[in-house]
């Protein structure tokens, strides 16, 4: 019987401390003020949650790692509601729909240039991402995304602000391709 209860015990101990990304927990990349105010539930599914943990392992956490610096997700998971309710596009790779993920973040440095860091995801890290995008730099954000299964295209774009709309300008895919 205590060896039963041991053996549980570990079992139990072992799922719960089974993290989900070095330096990122789901509840950070699912997060969303937005959904708490409106009720919305935001919980994924267990396929949404390996597509998250794939682009935190293999994109939120080499970032983490070559700053040496706190992230804050801005904004991770979406499921359709709540990517409605916010006016997201319907094909916004936040609702995880095709085997990928979105995140939105900034650091909780504030000082962090973030154009630097655009720079740098693009033209130096070698990351694997499929899309990133400069979303209203120097005072917004980045957006990264990551295909779990298929091919990330590596696609850099700049969001901006003109006369008060959205536009979108392709920059081209980064030279780094692996
Ligand atoms: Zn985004």
């Amino acid at each position: 019987m205590i060896d039963f209860l041991i053996k549980f015990f570990y079992r139990e101990k072992k799922v719960t401390n089974n993290k989900f990304s070095e330096h990122f927990t789901l509840k950070e990349v699912i997060k969303s003020e937005t959904a708490v105010r409106k009720g919305i539930d935001n919980t994924p599914n267990d396929k949404v949650v390996s597509q998250l943990k794939a682009i935190c392992q293999n994109i939120m956490d080499p970032i983490r790692k070559h700053y040496g610096k706190p992230i804050r997700v801005t904004s991770g998971y979406r499921c359709p509601t709540l990517n409605k309710s916010i006016g997201g596009s319907s094909r916004s790779q936040h609702c995880a729909l095709n085997n990928d993920a979105a995140i939105d973040f900034e650091f909780y440095d504030m000082d962090m240039d973030l154009e630097e860091v655009f720079k740098w995801i693009t033209e130096e890290s070698k990351l694997p991402f499929d899309q990133c995008i400069a979303e209203f730099l120097p005072h917004g954000w980045i957006h990264i995304s990551y295909k779990k299964i298929g091919e990330n295209r590596q696609k850099i774009t700049r969001a901006k602000k003109v006369n008060g709309k959205t536009t979108y300008e392709q920059l081209g895919f980064s030279k780094n391709k692996v």
